[in-house]
Order: C-alpha cells, then structure tokens, then sequence
C-alpha cells in the first residue's frame, strides 16, 4: 500500500513539473481520484482497464512499471499499481493486456495536411495505424477555408465531399462533425488561402480596405477554433505579402494566443536569413512561433545546422516562444511548380502555363528551374509521384533522370513538358543529410511531425504515391531514430510526440497520461516499432502499434480497426 501511494505521489509530480517545464501551466490541475484498493470496485467505475504495461505518461519522466490506466466515458480516471485487484474483468467491460509494450498518450502530429484527405478517408487510416490520435492540419499557408464572397457565391449549390460547399472553418467543422472521424483534429488558418481569398492570387500590395478585411476574417476563424496563422512563404501567393501585412495578422493570432506556423521563405541557401526574418516576426507581433519542418537542404548548406540552432537558442533566450517540428526523413516533397519561380507562379494555372509556353519567359524559368535541380544534387534525386493522366503514367513513381531516359529529353524540357500537363502533380527530393535530421529531432525545442496527410491503401486516396511520411513519421521516429541511432531515451521521445506538442497546441486535456485527461492512448512495442512504408509503395501499416484509443475508444487492436469512431474535433 505505501509503494503504491508512492509511486503514485510521484508520478503525479513528475507530471506536473514536466508540464511546467514545457509552459503548461495548466497542466496537473486534475482532481486525483482514489487508488484501486478493493476488490468491491464494480463495473461502473471502468469501461476499460489497460493492465501490466509500462506507463510513459508525455512528461519525459521515468515510467511506472506494472501500472495500470483505468478509463470511463472517454477519460482517465486513475493511474497507478494494481493493487489486490486480480480479476480484472469484474471491474470493468474491457480489459486490455500491454505486457510487454510501452502506453504512451496518443501521439499528436502538429503538422500535417489532414484537411479535407479526412472527409474521404475519415477513420484516418495512416495516421492511427502509426499512433496519431490528434492531426493538425492547414498548414504551410493552406487551408480549405476562408473563401471570397464571389467564389464562395459562385459555388453555392455545389458538394465538396458530399457536403455543402462551405465557406468558413464553422462550415468545414461541421463537415468533419457530421462525418465522424477517427482521429481529433485542429487546424490553422493558412495565410495563403486567406490572401488568396481576399487580395486575390497576384503580386500586389494589400489596400487598407483588404487589410482590415483580412483582419476581421482571421478574428472571426480564431473565434471559430482556428489554432492560428500558417504561412508558407515559398509559396504563392501568400510571399506577396509584406512582412507588415504578415506582422498586423499575427497580431490577432497572439490576441486569441494562438500559435504562428511558418513555412518559412528560403529553407536552402538563404535558410539562416530566413529564420531571423520568422523571429522577427514574432518578436514584432508577440505571437508564439512553431518553425514548421526545420531544414537546410541541399548539400551546400548541410553545415548550416548548428548555427540554425544556435538563432532559435538565442530567441528563446530573449524571451520569444518559440519551437519547430520536423519529419524523419531525408526527403521533402512538394509540388513540381517549385521549378518555376516564384514571381512567375503568379496568378491562375493557365496563366502559369502560358508563362512557360512563351519563349522569353520559358528562358528565364528553364534557367530557374536548371539551377533549382543542380542544386539538390541532379535529377536523380528529385521523385516523381503518382500522375493522374494517362499518358503520364510511365512516370509515375520514377525520378526525373528516369524519366529523361524514358523519352530522350534534357531535365528541364521533361519537367515542362510534367508541369503543362499537370500542373500540379507532386514530387520528391532528395536533399537532407542525416545527421542534421538526428540533431534536429534530438534538440530540446524539436519533435517529430509528419507534414504529411491521410490516405489509406483503399478508396481514392490510395491511388496517390504520397510520401512515405504520411505512413510512417512516428513508427520511423521510434524505430530507427530511437531505436537504432538513439539520439535521445525513450521518455523524452514520447514526450516528443506528446506533451511537448500538446503545449504548444494549448491543448489543455491531452498529451499526458493524468486523471482527468481525455483518454487517448497509443500502445506500442518499443522493441519491434519500425516503418514499413516507402516511396515506390507507401500505403503500408507499421509494425509495433499495438492499440491505439481516441477518446476511450478502443479504434485499433493488433492492427485492425474495430469499427467505431472517436475522434472529435480539439
Ligand atoms: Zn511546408
Ligand atoms: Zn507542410
């Protein structure tokens, strides 16, 4: 009795000073119930019981051995040793046995492209099969809201996905509500949509009048539940804004203490510059700052690493609230329009198109895009993924010196000949180095994010050829990078995917393993985890995930789906 009351003392201090640690004030508030202790509990107290796991509660600290988590109505009620309870199934209406494996809160990926991919695919198949219980989505300056009055008037009578065509995140919400899916989900507003939808696609400078309107309709989406802002300033055509356009939005992020995502302007040869132009941009507006998918990519700038670091250091030092993500992998992936430049993506597809049709300015962009491919190390390392046209299908999966060996044509004159077909057909390049990976993902401030989205190996999603990392971001995190290159304890990994996200989320119930918190729990067998996807064939499950519970309810068990749904959104 008295090891029990210890270990229990001890845990629920240890959680909350982690939780501190990590800015969660609010954290470790939770009523602390009493301890199994007889065997008179009855089966009102439980609807389920996971037994002789070890218990990694997200707050980085040592685990409890033997522990046991007791759920009800979709929370956790208690925590702790068994006690004299032996016959658990008298004591609830499911028992699950852990032994074995590490229960972990189910993890949070902070970046991802989820979005509307949950509405056709809403069990979210990749992502629970790894363990993610909560996806945040609109990110990179994307997100599938807000629109104009015209274009949203111009489609009124329409269906997105069997609803409404909506306008605000209210109406796409509600669409997920009505869905039910399987994972939680949050997400930003992207900053490109928003100008999109208000200044319009070109290179020109917001009016006041746009201005205040951007405003207003940011303020009304942080109303809404929007987490933040997301910028994807390599993007069009939220880099036309000025950095004071960008600093009068963040402000009302940090009125609503919302959380600022940037996609940040030059992640190669310019990426130092480009993280003191995103800490000076919370530091102007007070907002909090997740540097999404830190990188410096091509080998050029590989050694960039530490010094990338160094500039975060010191904006924490200074006092700004500041963290970044990254997915464990060595590739990128992003749209094959990324060889055009940027003042030339201005505008529509077919104004794009016709840019690169006309010989003066085909010139200007061959170079460009000649420059871009030797930079990341030649046109093998740059991935073709799944094309939609039929004529295009001998491409599909293969990278770009393939495919110039297929059809005889130089690099640039293929990728034309990709981007006037399919304008916006995705890609894969090869240009991280490891080490930096390690580094990144092991530093105090880093954790883990997918970046990617949720498909699933049956429906229309499985037709795409997505990144692996929308397969395998967390399995691949805790296989190989804890696993095998140990870059830090398997605690602190947790906390990673845990707490540490949920915090900079504002998630006030999730990400620890507390009475009180919503029960989602990831079960997982630290010794056999490990990506299975890849790139010629990502739609593939992850060994390791043993049992995965969204809001009490059990979702997987031994890697199957067991048909309910609990996801809801955050
Ligand atoms: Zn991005
Ligand atoms: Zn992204």
């Amino acid at each position: 009795m008295e090891n029990k009351t210890m270990s229990r003392r001890g845990f629920i201090k240890t959680a909350t000073a982690a939780a501190g640690a990590a800015g969660m004030a609010m954290f470790g508030a939770s009523s602390v119930g009493s301890f199994l202790t007889s065997c008179t509990t009855t089966k009102e107290h439980f609807d389920t019981i996971i037994a002789n796991g070890v218990v990694y509660c997200g707050d980085g600290k040592a685990p409890l051995t033997n522990a046991m988590v007791g759920i009800k109505d979709g929370k956790i009620v208690e925590i702790g040793k068994l006690g004299n309870l032996k016959n658990l199934a008298e004591h609830c209406n499911k028992v699950i046995d852990a032994e074995g494996n590490a229960v972990s809160p189910g993890f949070i990926d902070i970046h991802s492209h989820t979005d509307t991919n949950l509405l056709v695919a809403p069990v979210g198949d990749s992502k629970i099969y790894q363990g993610v219980t909560t996806d945040i989505g609109g990110n990179c300056g994307d997100s599938p809201f807000p629109y104009s009055d015209e274009y949203f008037a111009s489609k009124q009578g329409t269906l997105r996905h069997g609803f409404p065509f909506w306008k605000d995140l209210d109406g796409f919400y509600d669409a997920l509500r009505a869905k039910k899916i399987g994972i939680n989900y949050k997400t930003y507003t992207g900053q490109g949509q928003l100008r999109s939808a208000v200044v319009g696609d070109n290179a020109v400078k917001a009016t006041p009048e746009q201005m205040k309107k951007m405003i207003e309709i940011l303020d009304a989406e942080m109303g809404m539940g929007s987490l933040g802002l997301s910028c994807g300033l390599e993007y069009a055509p939220g880099s036309y804004a000025s950095n004071d356009e960008i600093t009068e939005l963040l402000k009302v992020v940090a009125k609503h203490n919302g959380l600022f995502a940037i996609h940040m302007r030059n992640e190669d040869d310019h990426v130092e510059e480009a993280i003191a132009e995103a800490i000076d941009l919370a530091r102007k507006s007070g907002v909090r700052l997740q540097i999404s998918h830190l990188k410096a990519q091509n080998a050029a700038n590989w050694h960039k690493g530490p010094n990338m670091l160094k500039l975060i250091e010191e904006a924490k030092a200074e006092g700004i609230d500041i963290a970044f993500d990254r997915y464990p992998y060595i590739a990128f992936s992003t749209g094959m329009n990324c060889f055009v430049p940027l003042d030339m993506r201005q505008g529509s597809m077919e104004e794009v198109q016709a840019r690169i049709r006309n010989p003066r300015t085909e010139k200007i962009i061959a170079e460009y895009a000649d420059s871009r491919l030797k930079r990341l190390g030649g046109p093998q390392n740059v991935l073709i993924a799944a094309c939609d046209k039929p004529e295009n299908a001998m491409f599909s999966g293969k990278n770009v010196a393939e495919c110039c060996e297929l059809t005889g044509l130089e690099p640039w004159p293929m990728i034309k000949k990709i981007l006037l077909s399919e304008y916006y057909l995705q890609m894969v390049g090869f240009a991280m180095k490891d080490e930096n990976v390690q580094m990144f993902l092991a530093h105090e401030l880093g954790m883990p994010a997918s970046d990617g989205s949720v498909y699933s190996p049956e429906g229309p999603l499985s037709q795409e050829i997505p990144h692996p990392r929308s397969y395998g971001t967390f399995p691949r995190f805790f296989g190989k990078y804890i696993r095998e290159d140990k870059i830090c304890d398997l605690q602190t990994a947790i906390y990673k995917c845990t707490a540490l996200p949920a915090s900079r989320i504002g998630l006030k119930d999730r990400g620890l393993l507390l009475p009180g918190y919503a029960a989602d729990i990831t079960i997982f067998n630290p010794n056999t985890i490990a990506e299975a996807s890849t790139y010629q064939q990502p739609h593939q499950y992850s060994p390791g995930i043993e049992h995965v519970i969204v809001n009490g309810v059990h979702t997987l068990e031994k890697g199957k789906f067991l048909g309910e749904f609990g996801g809801m959104i955050v």
